[in-house]
C-alpha cells in the first residue's frame, strides 16, 4: 500500500481482530489490509442516523447539494491515480482500466449534481373547472445499495450520486472483496462536505445478514442492487415485505453479432474491448459471438491474432491487458466452462497456458452450438465462444434465446438491417458497431431477468424520487 501517495485516503485501515475483514490482492495474494466490519445491530443505528440526517440534507437546495457533489467530483479527479492504484491492488484490473473506471465513476457525480437541479414536476389541467393539479418530486428517504467487486467505485457512485442529488441519505455495502476503493471514495466525499450521516459505508463478510437488515428495516425505502440474478431475486423477494422500491442490475448474456456486411476489422476491435475488459468479468461483456458463415473464417482469424497480442499479468505492470480472476472460485468456474464446452463438442483454438495464481489465458472456442451450456450461462471470464448463423431470422431467435436481457452488440453497415435487428433484440441496451456502451449520459439497465430500473441519464434520478400529486380544490 506504499504505492498510494495520499495516505490519508487509507485512514480507515485497521489492525486485524475478530471484527475486521481481510483484503487480498488477487494478482499476488498479498494481504493489503484490514477494515472494520459492521454488525446488524450497528447497521440499525446507522439507518436511524441516516433517517434523521436525510431531513436536513433534503432541506438544502439542489444547488447547495450540487456544490458538495461537484467538490467530491473534483477530489476524485485529483486523486485519480491513487484511487486507480488502490483498485488495481484489490480488484486486479489493469491500471489503465482502473483509471478509466475512476473517471467513469466520477462522471456520475458530475452528471447528477446537475440533474438534481432538474427534478421537475408537472402542472396538469384540472379535471373540473374549480380544481388545479400539480405534481412534485420528493426524495424517497433513506436509500441503500449492495454493490459488486467488478467495478468497485463506479457501481457505488452510479447509485450514490443520484440518491444524494435527489435529497436521499445513502448507505452502501460494497463487496467484501473490494471495500478499500469504496472507503477511500467515501473519505473524499466527507472532505467535500457531504455529511458522514448522509453517506455511510458498511463492510461485512456476512452479506446475507446486512442484506436481511436492509431489506426488512422499515426506514429503508429503496434498495439498489448490482450483482447476480440469484441474489437479486432473493433481495427483491425480501423487499416485498415492506414494499420497498428496488432497482436491480443483474446478470447478462450479451450476444455479439457480426453480419456478413460488417466492417470486420472494426468488429474485431469491438469484440476485444467488449469481451476482455476486466478479464471478461462484467455483466455487459460479450458472452457469445454469432458470426455469419460468409465472414466466419475471416473474423476468427483476425480475432485470434488480436487475442494473441493480449498481455496477461499484474495490472500494475506496463502494457497488461488482462489481470487475474477475482478469486479461486472464479478461476475454477472459467476453467470448467472451457473444459465442459470442449467435452460438448466445441474446439479450443487458442493456447491455454497454465498460470500460477488466478490468471486465465484468453480463450476462443469455435464449433459452438446454441444448446451448449457455455452459450446459455454467464461466463464472467475471458472466454469467447463463436457460433455461425446464416439468416437474420435464425440469428434473432438464437440471440433472444436466454432469460437475460442486458447488453447486446452487432456489426452491420446496412441501415435497414440495423433498425430491424436493434428493434428485435430483447435487450435493454444495444451497441451498434460499438463494443463499449456505458456512459453516464445514457440509461443503463436490462429487461427480463437482467433487472429493473435504469442508472445514469435523466432516468437515473427518478429511481430515488417519489411523485406526489396535489389537487387544489375550490378555486
Ligand atoms: P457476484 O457473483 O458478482 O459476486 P453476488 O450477487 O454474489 O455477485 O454479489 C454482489 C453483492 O451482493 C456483493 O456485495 C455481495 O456481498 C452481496 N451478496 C451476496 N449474497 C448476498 C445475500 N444473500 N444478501 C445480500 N447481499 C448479498
Amino acid at each position: 500500500m506504499e504505492q498510494i501517495k495520499n495516505q490519508s485516503l487509507l485512514s480507515f485501515l485497521s489492525e486485524p481482530d475478530c471484527h475486521t475483514l481481510k483484503v487480498t490482492n488477487p494478482a499476488t495474494m498479498d494481504v493489503l489490509g484490514y477494515v472494520k466490519t459492521t454488525t446488524s445491530e450497528q447497521l440499525c443505528d446507522m439507518i436511524e442516523t441516516a433517517h434523521l440526517a436525510q431531513k436536513s440534507w433534503a432541506s438544502l437546495t439542489a444547488k447547495e447539494r450540487a456544490a458538495k457533489l461537484n467538490h467530491w467530483f473534483q477530489l476524485i479527479i485529483e486523486n485519480q491515480d491513487d484511487l486507480a492504484r488502490l483498485m488495481t491492488l484489490e480488484q486486479g484490473k489493469p491500471f489503465a482500466e482502473a483509471k478509466g473506471e475512476v473517471l467513469y465513476g466520477a462522471s456520475f457525480i458530475e452528471w447528477f449534481a446537475e440533474e438534481g437541479k432538474r427534478a421537475y414536476g408537472d402542472s396538469i389541467p384540472g379535471h373540473t373547472s374549480d380544481r388545479r393539479i400539480i405534481t412534485i418530486k420528493q426524495p424517497v428517504g433513506v436509500a441503500c445499495a449492495i454493490t459488486p467487486w467488478n467495478f468497485p467505485i463506479a457501481m457505488i457512485t452510479r447509485k450514490a450520486a443520484p440518491a444524494l442529488a435527489a435529497g436521499c441519505s445513502f448507505i452502501v455495502k460494497p463487496s467484501e472483496l473490494t471495500p478499500l476503493s469504496a472507503l477511500a471514495t467515501a473519505q473524499l466525499a466527507y472532505q467535500a462536505g457531504i455529511p458522514k450521516e448522509v453517506l455511510q459505508v458498511v463492510c461485512s463478510s456476512n452479506a446475507k445478514s446486512i442484506g436481511d437488515t436492509f431489506t426488512h428495516h422499515p426506514l429503508i425505502r429503496k434498495l439498489s442492487f448490482t450483482g447476480s440474478t440469484r441474489v437479486g431475486k432473493l433481495l427483491m423477494a425480501q423487499c416485498a415485505d415492506t414494499v420497498k422500491r428496488t432497482s436491480m442490475e443483474l446478470g447478462g448474456n450479451a450476444p455479439f453479432i457480426v453480419f456478413d456486411d460488417a466492417d470486420i476489422d472494426s468488429a474485431v476491435q469491438g469484440a476485444i474491448a467488449s469481451k476482455f475488459r476486466n478479464a471478461g468479468q462484467t455483466c455487459v461483456c460479450a458472452n457469445r459471438f454469432y458470426v455469419h458463415s460468409k465472414v466466419h473464417d475471416e473474423f476468427v482469424l483476425k480475432f485470434r491474432a488480436a487475442v494473441a497480442g493480449l498481455k496477461i499479468g499484474n495490472g500494475l505492470e506496463d502494457g497488461v491487458a488482462l489481470g487475474p480472476m477475482i478469486n479461486q472460485a472464479a478461476k475454477d468456474k472459467v476453467d470448467n466452462i472451457i473444459q465442459y464446452a470442449c467435452e460438448q463438442g466445441a474446439t479450443l483454438i487458442t493456447e491455454q497456458k497454465q498460470h500460477d495464481g488466478l490468471f486465465v489465458s484468453p480463450a476462443i472456442l469455435v464449433d459452438v452450438e446454441q444448446h451448449m451450456d457455455i452459450v446459455q450461462e454467464e461466463i464472467f471470464g475471458p472466454v469467447a465462444p463463436i457460433l455461425r448463423f446464416n439468416s437474420d431470422e435464425e440469428l434473432i431467435e438464437m440471440a433472444n434465446d436466454t432469460p437475460y436481457g442486458l447488453a447486446s452488440y452487432f456489426y452491420s453497415q446496412n441501415i435497414n438491417r440495423i433498425w430491424n435487428v436493434a428493434e428485435a433484440l430483447d435487450y435493454g441496451m444495444v451497441g451498434i458497431n460499438e463494443g463499449i456502451i456505458s456512459t453516464e449520459v445514457a440509461p443503463f439497465g436490462g429487461v427480463k431477468e437482467s433487472g429493473i430500473g435504469r442508472e445514469g441519464a435523466k432516468q437515473g434520478l427518478d429511481e430515488y424520487l417519489d411523485i406526489k400529486y396535489m389537487c387544489f380544490g375550490g378555486i
